[in-house]
């Protein structure tokens, strides 16, 4: 691809935008710049191919298209279909799964679509099954109670929030949380390690319909194979949200027991986070489930984005290159070196270690909150974000822990060499930081003091590790 195709395709963009609210194409080159000059250790971004990117902006987004290939509720939907179709074929190939449905808008979208397609499967209710056999208007008001009363009162065991498991996996502030009767199981707190054998316990003592693995913040691998044989045990449907660690599982780095497709009844993911298309979401799953993940556009759906699925499209074909697996090995090499390093210099780390795409960093050792920790080293051009420990006496807003992931900076090009210089940057930052007061004298959870010329510095030694592996080279919009 020549350079200066990304850049004209980009520029001239930009001039078409500009031309009627400026302020919006200012806002876009704006962000590129931000992007290029920051350290970016989110560990759930990434940097989109500019083949994706241009996917979706485009006439697809004008279209409607409810219902699912060659089934559609709307007419003209031809290259709709292409692109669906071949989302889904590179999602199957690349994961090895039977069906992959590619509509969902986001990963919440994905686990609803998972949560009701696994209830509309598991839950004997003579209601919903009047409802499905689209005999809806013959239900009578006692069949929507009863639909309702069972639907409604299911069992789900999954990750607490603070080991590292998501807020769609029936926490309280999510609809799933409403949704169901939620139970978590946590990590050992000894080792921060999932304890498969609590899990089986807890398994066995509260029966879910759904059990789920995945998580957000935990730094290591997950033995699916066991977590399938504990819900076989008990008779649960096994979910999987990878929306983490997709690109790990695309690119080989997770095989055997530690890649979910085989041994899920129903896998959901991301596509923007390791996986690096675009913002979207995603269902896998076997024959059995097919039919109903398919019903997730009306269920939990609107109409599908189809500018997305041609960009999903792209996304999934360039990471069944080769060159995607080498991404992802990567990605988890320099996870571990900025651990390494971090640990060498004394920094304490959720279960001392990694071997996925994150770092759990404990930085009450710093004296610091997340949220302090989480400032002070924007203040110095490094971003990351807070995140809980197991077990936080800080809770969910303040939190005792910053989390750093690695498949931004290795889309960049970064390697291990600079992922040392990272944690030496990251050290510096937290142990010159101190943890500010209140007015009246009490420990402030927010407030902090850093010297403005450390910042300074290290926000240019930033810039420095960056400038070597520019962002999206081939565009230039001068
Ligand atoms: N599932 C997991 C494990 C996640 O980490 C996230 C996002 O952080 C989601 C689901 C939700 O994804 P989205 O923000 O696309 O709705």
């Amino acid at each position: 691809m020549s350079q200066n195709a990304e850049s004209t395709a980009f520029r001239s963009a930009l001039e078409v935008i500009r031309a009627v609210e400026p302020r919006v194409a200012d806002a876009i080159g704006a962000e590129l710049t931000d992007q290029r000059e920051s350290l970016k250790l989110i560990a759930s971004e990434n940097y989109a191919s500019p083949a994706t990117l241009l996917a979706m902006g485009n006439w697809f987004s004008d279209k409607y298209a409810e219902g699912t290939v060659g089934r559609r509720f709307y007419a003209g939907c031809q290259n709709v279909d292409t692109v669906e179709a071949l989302a889904a074929e590179h999602a199957r190939e690349l994961f090895g799964a039977a069906h992959a449905y590619v509509q969902p808008h986001s990963g919440i979208d994905a686990n609803l679509v998972a949560f009701w397609a696994v209830l509309a499967d598991r839950v004997e209710s003579p209601a919903l099954k009047k409802a499905q056999v689209r005999q809806v208007n013959d239900l009578t008001e006692a069949d929507w109670f009863a639909l309702r009363r069972e639907l409604g009162n299911q069992r789900m065991l999954g990750m607490s929030l603070d080991a590292g498991g998501h807020l769609t996996h029936g926490f309280r502030p999510n609809i799933s949380g409403k949704m169901f009767d939620q139970r978590s199981y946590g990590t050992d707190p000894a080792t921060g390690l999932i304890d498969y054998d609590r899990v089986a316990e807890a398994a066995r003592e509260f029966k879910p319909l759904i059990l789920v693995g995945g998580y957000s913040a935990y730094p290591r691998k997950v033995n699916f194979r066991i977590l399938r044989e504990i819900a076989d045990s008990v008779g649960a449907t096994f979910m999987v949200d990878m929306a983490h660690f997709a690109g790990l599982v695309a690119g080989k780095v997770f095989t055997g027991d530690f890649d979910p497709v085989p041994h899920a009844h129903i896998v959901t993911t991301t596509t923007h986070k390791s996986l690096r298309g675009p913002r979207g979401g995603m269902v896998l799953c076997g024959p059995e489930l097919a039919d109903q993940v398919d019903r997730g556009c009306p269920m939990v759906l609107g109409g599908p984005l189809p500018h997305v699925m041609a960009a999903k499209a792209v996304a999934l074909a360039e990471a069944r290159r080769p060159d995607f697996a080498d991404y992802a090995s990567r990605i988890v090499a320099n996870s571990q070196a900025l651990a390494e390093g971090l640990l060498r210099r004394g920094a304490a780390l959720v279960t001392g270690g990694t071997d996925n795409h994150l770092v759990l960093i404990d930085v009450s050792g710093y004296g610091l909150t997340g949220r302090q920790a989480e400032q002070a080293l924007l203040d110095s051009g490094i971003v990351t974000n807070r995140n809980s420990v197991p077990q936080d006496p800080n809770g969910a807003w303040y939190t005792s822990g910053i989390r750093i992931g690695t498949p931004a900076l290795t889309t960049r090009g970064l390697g291990t060499a600079e992922m040392d210089q990272t944690a030496e940057l990251i050290h510096t930052v937290l142990a010159q930081t101190t943890a500010g007061a209140n007015a009246d004298g009490t420990p402030s959870k927010a407030k902090y003091t850093l010297d403005p010329a450390l910042a300074d510095k290290v926000s240019r030694q930033a810039t420095d590790l960056l400038a070597p592996h520019p962002l999206y080279p081939g565009i230039n919009l001068a």
